[in-house]
């Protein structure tokens, strides 16, 4: 038996839990980050926790890894004037902290020499 928890997206996606929705497809949800690092700071989330990060989305659903940066660029473009980071935290080393796969997308007045 699967007794692993629902991720905290998980439970955004089954309005267990408060977030600042702002897109829903059939398979993605974009959100405020709860602690933004720019002035537009949005997780772009498969619905599915299927997988952990960008690695195992790319190798099992490609089509959705586009999906996603399709939302995210569009985000981008309605939030901002359209410039955009697209961060994908990928393993605990390099920062990941929530394991199922989301992009941070950063918009609005970032800084030309940083990496995040
Ligand atoms: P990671 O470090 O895994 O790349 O990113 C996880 C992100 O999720 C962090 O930026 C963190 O602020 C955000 N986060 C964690 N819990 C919540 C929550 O309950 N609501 C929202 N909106 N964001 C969250």
């Amino acid at each position: 038996m699967d007794t692993a928890e629902p991720s905290i997206f998980s439970r955004i996606v089954a309005r267990e839990i408060p977030a600042d929705v702002v897109f829903e497809s059939d398979r993605l949800i974009a959100f405020r980050d709860i602690a933004p690092q720019a002035p537009v700071h949005v997780l772009v989330v498969p619905k599915t926790e299927q997988y952990r990060n960008v690695s195992e989305l790319a190798a099992g659903d490609p089509g959705l890894l586009a999906e996603l940066v399709a939302t995210a660029s569009d985000i981008a473009s309605e939030h901002s004037d359209g410039d955009y980071r697209l961060v994908f935290n990928t393993g605990a080393g390099a920062g990941q902290t929530v394991f199922h796969v989301h992009a941070h997308v950063l918009a609005g007045g970032l800084g030309e020499d940083t990496l995040g």
